[in-house]
C-alpha cells in the first residue's frame, strides 16, 4: 500500500537526517496536500516522529494538531502560496551548504549542475532571524526562478513537485556546495560562460528530462 502523506513526510525527514544533511533537530520538511500543508513539528527528534504528530498548516498560518509546527512554518507556507508548482520543501543545515551560507556566497556557474536548480547560479538569501517573516521574505526572493537557495548564516533549502523531488534537490545542493568549496581550495573554479549555461539549461529540458521508460 502507498505510504500516507504523513508517513512520507516522516520518511523524507528521516532520510534527510540519515544522509547527514541535518544534525539533531535542525532542518524541517513539508509537503502539500489537498487539506493543507503537512510540516514536521518543531524541536522533535526525527526518530521520535509519529504520523499523528505532524501539524497541518492552513493558509492563514493556523494549524491543526497538538504539536507546534516547525519554527520555519512561515517560509514553508509562503513558498507554497507563491509557487503553485511546488509540492514539497526541504530545509537543512548540511555542512557544505551551511559553510557557504556562513560566507554569504552565491554558488556561481562553476558546474553545469548549477542549472539543475533553474538558472546560472544558486543565490544566498539575505540574513534574517530564524523563524521570522523577514527570513521568509528573503527566502522567497532568493528562490525566484530557482528550486534551491542558500540562507545567510543558516543553511539551505530546496523545493520540488513532491517531497521526494525536494529531498533529491536538497541532497544535490549539498553535493554542489561541497564541490564548489573544494574547487575554491584548488584555486577557484573557471566559470561557465552564458552560452555554456544556456546549453546546459536546454540539455536538462530535453536530453536529461525525467526518464519514465516511455
Ligand atoms: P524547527 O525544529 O522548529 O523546525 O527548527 C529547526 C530549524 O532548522 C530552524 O531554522
Ligand atoms: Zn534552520
Amino acid at each position: 500500500m502507498m505510504a500516507s502523506p504523513r508517513e512520507q513526510l516522516i520518511g523524507a525527514a528521516r532520510a534527510m537526517a540519515a544522509r547527514g544533511l541535518a544534525a539533531g533537530t535542525s532542518g524541517n520538511v513539508s509537503l502539500r496536500t489537498p487539506e493543507g500543508i503537512l510540516i514536521t513539528p518543531s524541536a522533535v527528534p526525527y526518530d521520535a516522529l509519529t504520523p499523528e504528530m505532524m501539524p497541518l498548516l492552513r493558509e492563514d498560518g493556523s494549524h491543526e494538531g497538538p504539536y507546534r509546527p516547525s519554527s520555519e512554518w512561515r517560509f514553508h507556507l509562503d513558498i507554497y502560496l507563491s509557487r503553485p508548482e511546488v509540492g514539497g520543501v526541504v530545509h537543512h543545515h548540511a555542512p557544505h551548504t551551511t559553510a557557504l551560507a556562513m560566507a554569504r556566497r552565491d554558488i556561481p556557474p562553476c558546474h553545469y549542475m548549477v542549472t539543475r536548480f533553474g538558472g546560472a547560479d544558486v543565490r544566498c538569501a539575505g540574513y534574517a532571524l530564524f523563524g521570522t517573516a523577514a527570513l521568509s521574505a528573503e527566502v522567497v526572493k532568493a528562490l525566484e526562478g530557482r528550486t534551491a537557495c542558500l540562507m545567510a548564516n543558516h543553511g539551505g533549502l530546496a523545493v520540488g513537485p513532491d517531497i521526494w523531488a525536494a529531498l533529491a534537490a536538497a541532497t544535490e545542493l549539498e553535493a554542489l556546495a561541497e564541490h564548489y568549496l573544494l574547487s575554491l581550495a584548488a584555486g577557484g573554479p573557471v566559470l561557465l560562460s552564458e552560452a555554456e549555461i544556456a546549453a546546459a539549461l536546454s540539455q536538462f529540458a530535453t536530453a536529461y528530462r525525467p526518464n519514465t521508460g516511455a
